[in-house]
């Protein structure tokens, strides 16, 4: 919550101001935290059935879940939000394109492999946020217990630089604006490595491209 409030801060936006929190999935990293805004600030959390379960949200006193189909659109005031399911060693996650009026916005991470239906339903947007999560030799050469290199680098783990770099290169379009590269490994990846696969497909393009760190805060874009 403190690390929350002042990443929010930094950006001059209030917590108090959110209406709903999106869970992807369980994982720690992506749940961590979750309740403790939501019973404070009383906002509704919206999640699939499969991560409540996964996560034991339910047993969450005070906090309003609302379950969502990992497969149909739903709306948040005047947000559309269109779910996609994803390959991913979770329960039942899902990745989101949220829609304003004509603006799009994907965010794809915790993906272990592209699939058509990815490539389709991520097409389009004015501004995506992908992961790229490991460089394959710096994960072969990391600390990592084994079992865990081949979790990270199976087809329901997460996305290579090169795979990333794949997929995008399949979802340029006219209307693409703005392309952030996120979930970024620590150990098992570099900002420069990401630097350049998004600098190779990128550069001379017109679409602004930046880097999520895993700590700080990326600046507001206007979609
Ligand atoms: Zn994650
Ligand atoms: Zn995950």
């Amino acid at each position: 919550m403190r690390r929350l409030e002042k990443c929010a801060s930094e950006l001059d936006f209030s917590l108090a101001d959110l209406d709903s929190v999106l869970v992807t999935h369980e994982h720690a990293d992506h749940i961590g935290g979750v309740a403790a805004l939501a019973r404070r600030y009383g906002i509704p959390v919206y999640m699939t059935h499969g991560t409540q379960i996964a996560s034991s949200f339910r047993a969450e006193r005070d906090v309003e879940i609302r379950e969502i189909s990992a497969h149909e659109p739903f709306s948040i005031d005047a947000l559309t939000l269109r779910p996609a399911p994803v390959p991913h060693d979770a329960k039942e996650p899902c990745q989101f394109v949220v829609e304003h009026g004509e603006a799009r916005i994907g965010l794809l991470t915790d993906v272990g492999s592209e699939t058509f239906h990815i490539e389709q339903h991520f097409a389009d947007c004015d501004a995506l946020i992908l992961e790229f999560n490991h460089d394959t030799k710096m994960l072969l050469n990391s600390q990592y217990p084994y079992s865990v290199k081949q979790r990270i680098a199976g087809s329901h783990g997460h996305f290579n630089n090169q795979q990333a770099q794949t997929l995008l290169g399949k979802l340029l379009s006219k209307r693409l604006k703005y392309v952030f590269g996120a979930h970024i490994s620590e150990n098992a990846n570099s900002y420069h490595l990401v630097q350049k696969k998004l600098q190779a497909l990128l550069g001379g393009t017109d679409i602004q491209w930046g880097i999520a760190h895993q700590t700080g805060v990326t600046p507001w874009v206007t979609v």
